[in-house]
């Protein structure tokens, strides 16, 4: 199951020399998928690959199979083995080193755009161990500025990287000038980051504004006043900018925000259209990496050059049926058109229909191809009948910016339990699971009991208690964007917890099982920390009832309490009082007297492994004098439970014990 969060690093290779190091390599291999590698002189380890001869003609030789590397090695030694293999960090594969005892998880290289730092906390989780994270952004608590657009699907562009990078890590400021694209990580930054945003582009009342097309240096657009104090530029823009290398180091993300409205002739060859896209946005200076998908008419879903375009591409293609098209407003609608296919624009209604917005980016261009393949642009675009000799095909091409960008992922929705309340006591998958996702969603209390496991860049939603619709539906359209959304629930999600919330609501929404993909992480759920805090009381048939009655008719609890009464199950009373349903917990004791000996054992824990954990021990006629809250967990004896030296102890069974 944990290999899933380990996915992004596959293929991913761990190295042992030594057989304690391959021993710790074994376990972690089987968790996140890995082909272990050892040489031929360690023997007895299973499931793992061997090398003969050298580890440094085996490294040359592997180096290029896999995306992710852990060694159990000295670092010294790693250094010494990758450093011929190394070429520059946006091609290298991430490189983790883990130290013999398993203490430390080091971060070694490509930390950043190879992932490194993530798969070191990952891995980290897994072991129990620390991670060691050397770089500058991550002790400011930001993201690398080099990878802040990957949760997103964003493109990273031209730019001097390095140069920008090394101006936040030295603190300086550093002007975020973002034109296209979720500003949602701007929220999720520390309280103090070198960033300033240039606000006046992006208000939220226009958050697609129609660009202008912009000066070739990306200087201007009213900002000059400032540029003195700004030491470094990040640019998130559809557009294309050519950066000199003389000003101040500027960087450019290109979010996936533009779909391209294509019409052609059937028959248009790939290349044709291909190019006729291509010179429509170096024209308008836009990047083609900010491409989000082609969309066109359904009647062209199985036109050849277009599906091969999205093919070699990787884009999406969306299409529309002609009555759809129809109904939206463009500037240059065609009766020519109107008359083949039913609607007076393709491009243009295309275009705007799957960026779902009212105007164009660039609107209508029209090419003709012809015999030998050449694409010849008609600048007059009223004069749909222009003949070509020979032509061979013709396209229409239409830009559309979308508000939210096209990620190209397909989310997860990891529901996740955290236990009781420390962080000792919640599985390392889950563990890992919360550091590896783009965004964690859950109530305060938990998010904050959980805090050691958040990393810099993860957008971090924390409710109210009450909202937890809210929570499973802002979860569930996160993760259908394309994010791996973590929703945490204390105890076990799938227990009275959020888990349910958000499969019952995936399921009103003609979920097919997949996209989202779900994956449940069981945690320890309240009956068992209270049970273990105060003995054994649960060591024969039990149950666990909820009190609330506000989303249960209370008939139905009532109905349960008695059943369980008269079974003799030993019974977990969750959410036994609020401050205002205080009236449940004394029904339901008057209930089990009816059919339990008044001096049954009965422990109530409150914050069971938290700070403020209370434990009283007591019995059924003396219940209501304990301390019962919302965060109180009350455990009923079955008529064998005893207490022994404050121990609460259940038999394993009723024959032979003193009823
Ligand atoms: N999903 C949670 C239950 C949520 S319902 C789980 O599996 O544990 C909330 C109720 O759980 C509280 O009213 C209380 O009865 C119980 N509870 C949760 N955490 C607790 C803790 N640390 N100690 C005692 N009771 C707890």
């Amino acid at each position: 199951m944990s290999q899933l969060l380990f996915q992004d690093f596959q293929p991913l290779a761990a190295i042992a020399t030594t057989p304690s190091g391959a021993k710790k390599l074994q376990l972690l291999c089987q968790t996140a998928g890995a082909t272990l590698w050892i040489p031929e002189s360690l023997t007895g380890i299973e499931n793992a690959q061997v090398y003969t001869g050298s580890l440094k003609t085996h490294l040359a030789n592997i180096w290029q199979e896999y995306r992710a590397f852990v060694f159990c090695l000295a670092t010294g030694a790693v250094v010494r083995l990758i450093a011929p293999l190394l070429e520059h960090k946006s091609v290298d594969p991430a490189v983790v080193v883990i130290d013999e005892a398993g203490q430390f998880v080091i971060s070694l290289c490509s930390g950043h755009q190879g992932g490194g730092d993530n798969l070191a906390q990952l891995i980290a989780h897994q072991l129990g161990a620390t991670p060691v994270l050397t770089g500058a952004a991550s002790s400011l608590g930001l993201p690398g500025i080099d990878v802040l657009g990957v949760p997103f699907g964003w493109c990273r562009g031209e730019g001097n990287w390095t140069e920008v990078s090394a101006t936040i890590a030295r603190g300086e400021a550093v002007q975020v000038i973002q034109q296209a694209g979720s500003t949602l990580w701007q929220k999720h930054l520390p309280e103090k980051h070198p960033l300033i945003f240039e606000e006046s582009l992006l208000s939220t009342k226009n958050p697609s504004p129609p660009l202008t097309p912009l000066p070739v240096n990306g200087e201007g657009l009213g900002v000059g006043f400032f540029n003195q104090q700004f030491k470094a530029k990040i640019w998130i823009t559809p557009n294309l900018l050519q950066l000199p290398d003389a000003t101040l180091p500027q960087v450019q993300w290109h979010p996936r925000v533009l779909w391209v409205g294509v019409g052609c002739e059937r028959g248009t060859p790939k290349p044709a259209i291909e190019a006729a896209i291509v010179e429509v946005l170096k024209a308008n200076n836009l990047a083609e990496s900010a491409i989000a998908g082609i969309a066109t008419i359904d009647i062209k879903a199985d036109e050849q050059g277009i599906i091969e375009l999205c093919s070699d591409r990787n884009l999406p293609l969306q299409t529309f049926p002609a009555s759809v098209l129809n109904s939206v407003n463009v500037p240059n609608p065609s009766k020519v058109v109107a008359a083949e296919v039913g609607t007076p624009s393709v491009s243009e209604a295309a275009a705007l229909s799957a960026a779902k917005c009212q105007s164009l980016l660039v609107t209508k261009q029209i090419f003709y191809c012809d015999a030998e393949g050449k694409l010849i642009q008609n600048t007059s675009p009223d004069q749909d009948k222009a003949k070509i000799p020979n032509r061979q095909g013709a396209v229409t091409v239409a830009i559309a910016q979308a508000e939210q960008e096209y990620t190209g992922r397909t989310g997860y929705l990891y529901l996740i339990g955290t236990g009781p309340g420390q962080l000792d006591q919640m599985t390392p998958a889950a563990q890992t699971a919360v550091t590896q996702a783009d965004a964690v969603i859950g109530y305060s209390l938990y998010i904050d009991l959980i805090s050691p496991l958040l990393r810099p860049g993860q957008i971090v939603e924390a409710l109210p208690i009450t909202q937890e619709r809210q929570r499973a539906e802002r979860a569930i359209a996160l993760a259908q964007w394309g994010l791996n959304v973590a929703v945490v629930s204390s105890g076990d999600s799938g227990i009275y917890g959020m888990a349910g919330l958000v499969l019952e609501q995936l399921s009103t929404q003609n979920w097919d099982g997949k996209t989202p993909g779900v994956q449940v992480f069981p945690g320890i759920t309240a009956l068992q920390s209270a049970a273990a805090r105060v003995g054994t009381p649960l060591m024969h048939d039990f149950c666990a009832i909820s009190l609330s009655d506000l989303l249960t008719p209370w008939e139905v609890i009532e109905k349960r309490l008695t059943a369980a009464a008269q079974a003799d199950f030993i019974t977990a009373l969750y959410n036994p009082r609020s401050q205002t349903r205080t009236q449940q917990i004394a029904i339901a004791q008057d209930i089990f007297l009816q059919h339990r000996h008044p001096d049954t054992p009965v422990s109530v824990v409150r914050s069971a492994y938290r700070d403020d954990e209370q434990i009283t021990l007591t019995t059924l006629d003396k219940l209501l004098d304990a301390p019962i809250d919302m965060l109180t967990l009350v455990l009923i004896g079955n008529q064998s439970t005893r207490i022994h030296s404050n121990w609460m102890i259940t038999p394993r069974g009723y024959l032979g014990f003193g009823n």
